[in-house]
């Protein structure tokens, strides 16, 4: 992947628009077959999204190749500048929200379950804002997720809402951490605009109990079991116990000196 790196003046910011299901991440990856089989025969007469082919989610992670998801076919994704200011919002929707088929009306309360598996887990906008002790043990690496959009005007126009295609894009290339890099689909390369999803989990409102951030590798644990420890058999086989406990131990005596090291700031300061 090359990226080619625009000057930033007049910056501005992008998030998530605080709505439900906002973040719109288990559209690219965790709830859709292949040929989003999930929506049966009707699929072919419904109108497509606005994400649909032309925005990728791509996973990066030191050391790994690059992973690029595609979207349902029908998930729009609209950006909006965000009243006066100059920042931008981006929201991802379903358009068949309605008439949704049932895993992803169940979803993230089910999230990781399928007709064959009852095994559920955490869904990947938790996984991702999760702390990097739980990624380094459960996924044995971080990782930073991009929506990737097409770099071409007739897309972009059916991305922005309130704006021109040409001052949307100038104005989105200004935001924080988002650059233009050729990013190479099966046999061809395109340049794509990079969002960086950021990782404030507050942003996106949680719509169950179950849906709730990971804040440390026992409480997701606690939770998850089952997943969890499937993904640890993968990893290390016999050894997953072992690693488990001393990861637990790990991040809970860093936990422990980091309240020792406030309360004695607390008490000079
Ligand atoms: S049908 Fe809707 S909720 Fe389900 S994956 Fe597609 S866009 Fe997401």
């Amino acid at each position: 992947m090359n990226s080619n790196c625009v000057s930033k003046e007049n910056q501005c910011s992008i998030n998530l628009a605080e709505n439900e299901c906002s973040d719109g991440m288990c559209c690219f990856t965790c709830v859709i077959p292949p040929d989003n089989a999930h929506i049966g025969f009707f699929k072919a007469f419904w109108k497509s999204g606005t994400g649909a082919s032309c925005i990728k989610m791509l996973i990066m992670s030191e050391g790994y190749k690059n992973e690029l998801y595609d979207s349902c076919k029908f998930l729009d994704f609209l950006i909006y500048k965000n009243g006066t200011d100059s920042d931008l919002k981006m929201d991802l929707r379903c358009c068949v929200y309605g008439s949704r088929p049932k895993q992803c009306a169940d979803y993230p309360d089910r999230a990781g379950e399928s007709l064959y598996k009852k095994i559920s887990g955490p869904c990947i906008f938790n996984e991702y804002t999760a702390p990097s002790t739980y990624k380094k043990l459960v996924y044995k690496r971080e990782w930073q997720a991009y929506y990737a959009i097409q770099d071409n005007i007739d897309i972009l126009s059916n991305i922005f809402v309130n704006l021109d295609a040409s001052a949307g894009r100038e104005l989105l290339l200004k935001a924080n951490g988002v650059y233009i890099a050729t990013v190479s689909v099966g046999n061809t390369e395109k340049d794509y605009i990079l969002i960086p999803i950021n990782k404030q989990a507050q942003k996106v409102l949680y719509t169950s109990e179950k849906h709730q951030p990971i804040v440390s590798i026992r409480q997701a644990y606690e939770r998850w079991e089952e997943k969890i420890q499937r993904n640890l058999q993968n990893h290390y086989g016999k050894d997953w116990e072992t690693k488990l406990k001393s990861a637990v131990e790990m991040e809970e005596k860093d936990a422990g000196k980091r309240c020792n090291e406030d309360a004695a700031c607390n008490t000079k300061c």
